[in-house]
This record gives structure tokens, sequence and C-alpha cells, in this order.
């Protein structure tokens, strides 16, 4: 079970549905994972693409920390499992493959605004 964390530079400016309902799908994919930590590595903050203005900006992207899986396939299961958790309203992509810079982002689906509900939901009471 991976904790969820933040780099220490990361800064949440605002929070959407569309953000809410990424970061829970986060926990509930990072809580089924062996691993130590899965590190959000960018909210709204950094350099982000301007044209299309990034949804970094507007409180409805993350970025994730991609070298934390040490596998091809390990990469390939989580984004999976994050797709599957959270639906045909979001998009997720592996940036920049086989650079430094490689990451996971994570956003609300192009020419959308998410307002729907804030959490996917399968496993909402775990005591
Ligand atoms: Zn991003």
């Amino acid at each position: 079970m991976a904790r969820v964390v933040c780099k220490p530079s990361v800064r949440f400016k605002g929070f959407t549905r569309g953000l809410i309902r990424i970061l829970g799908a986060l926990q509930i994919v990072a809580e089924r994972i062996p691993m130590q930590e899965i590190v959000i590595t960018s909210a709204n903050d950094g350099q982000h693409s301007q044209r299309p203005r990034s949804r970094h900006y507007t409180n409805e992207a993350l970025d994730i920390r991609s070298r934390s899986f040490v596998t091809h396939e390990s990469r390939q299961r989580f984004l999976r499992r994050l797709r599957r958790e959270l639906g045909p309203r979001f998009w997720l992509d592996y940036e920049n493959h086989g650079k430094p810079s490689a990451h996971f982002h994570v956003q609300v689906r192009k020419g959308h605004r998410y307002t729907g509900g804030l959490c996917g939901g399968r496993r909402e009471s775990r005591t």
C-alpha cells in the first residue's frame, strides 16, 4: 500500500471537482500498490505549456513521478488502474517517456469541465 506524498515544491492554489476526483482516484489506486510512495511532482506550480493553456493553471491537473515504478509493466499497470478508476472524463499520459523529465500527467479531458461526483466510490468505507 503506497502513501501519496508531494514533492516539496508542489503548490495547490485551489481545488476543482476534477482535481479532487483525481486525488481520490490516486489514493484508491495507491492503496492497492505494493510500493512505499507515489509522489505528486506538480499541481499548480512549475512550468507547463501555455498554448493551449495547461490544466495545471486551472487546478485541473497533476503530475506524478514515473520513475518510482521500476518496471515498464508496473508503470503500465498503474496507468491502466488510474484510467479505469477515473473513467472517460479524464485523460492520462506518460510524458517525456525515456527522458529524465519523464512523468505521468493526469487532467480533466480536453474540452471538458468536470462537474461530476467527488469520488469514484468502489472502495469508500474501510474500517
Ligand atoms: Zn502535467
